[in-house]
């Protein structure tokens, strides 16, 4: 037929426009997994599970995993996972196992003049609790829009400050690592939208300090803080390159930078690796 090879081209153009730019994968504590959901052909996204928390599922049509099955599960993995123990993860009612390999993070000592933020008061850690609740509640959150997201631009200018997983010290002590990727900027830099989303939570937290929380589907959440100013509230609806706030050093900060977080089921893990490869 002379239409087959125009209407297979046509097919061809249709579905490379609408194949996802997978996240770049990397399976060790704070990176990603991609796992293929062989032997699930269903025409509806399966629902998919990692430590008891939904995980994002896409089509894999146009990625380079399309030969091996029809869904893509994109799991995020915790900074404490254990490297020797397989990873579990279940898709309908199909258990899918995987490895990861160890990851040596660097570690970082920072000096903060503000000792509260080092040794918080009974009523900070209060207050601290109130918050951490209010956050994890957004970094559950599951909306399940049309187009995943699946890529990022960057939401800010300016030279990476400190990447994520440094195993961190303040002043001297031990803290829990970190958990995004700061950017350095001056204070009243323009923040904007890395992908589109809905904002979800704002507030003035006690480290954070001005912090915005954005979801973009499928228990993808992106989270802002240390900002001078928020410029958006609860619901509102954000393209690509919207304005968010602007780049401070509210909260626990050494200097105005934006601290940058990106949540996969519930999870911390490394932003670069939704950033396209330059
Ligand atoms: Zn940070």
């Amino acid at each position: 037929m002379f239409f087959r090879p125009l209407l297979a081209t046509l097919l061809m153009t249709l579905f490379s426009a609408t194949a996802l730019a997978l996240p770049k994968e990397s399976r060790v504590p704070g990176g990603i997994a991609l796992i293929p959901l062989t032997g699930l052909s269903g025409d509806q996204a399966p629902s998919a599970w990692y430590k008891a928390q939904r995980v994002m599922v896409v089509p894999s049509t146009g990625t380079p995993l399309a030969s091996q099955a029809k869904w893509v599960a994109i799991a995020g993995i915790p900074l404490g996972a254990k490297p020797d123990r397989k990873q579990h993860l279940r898709a309908n009612a199909t258990s899918y196992y995987f490895e990861i390999d160890d990851k040596a993070y660097r570690a970082q000592y920072l000096t903060v003049k503000n000792k509260r933020h080092v040794n918080p008061d009974p009523e900070d850690i209060k207050r601290w609790s109130r918050e951490k609740k209010e956050m994890t509640d957004a970094f559950q959150h599951w909306s399940a829009p049309v187009q995943p997201v699946t890529r990022f631009e960057l939401p800010a200018e300016g030279p990476f400050s400190s990447p994520f997983g440094l195993k961190r010290f303040f002043n001297e002590q031990p803290r829990k690592p970190h958990s995004g990727l700061d950017i350095a900027a001056p204070e009243g830099a323009p923040i904007k939208a890395p992908a589109a989303g809905t904002v979800l939570t704002t507030g003035n937290y006690f480290f954070n300090g001005n912090t915005v929380i954005v979801d973009h589907g499928h228990g993808l959440t992106t989270m802002y803080c240390h900002m001078s100013r928020i410029d958006v509230k609860p619901g509102d609806k954000l393209a690509t390159g919207d304005l968010i706030g602007a780049i401070g050093k509210t909260g626990r900060v050494t200097g105005p930078h934006l601290h940058w977080s990106v949540s996969l089921n519930n999870t911390r893990v490394d932003p670069l690796l939704f950033l396209d490869q330059r």
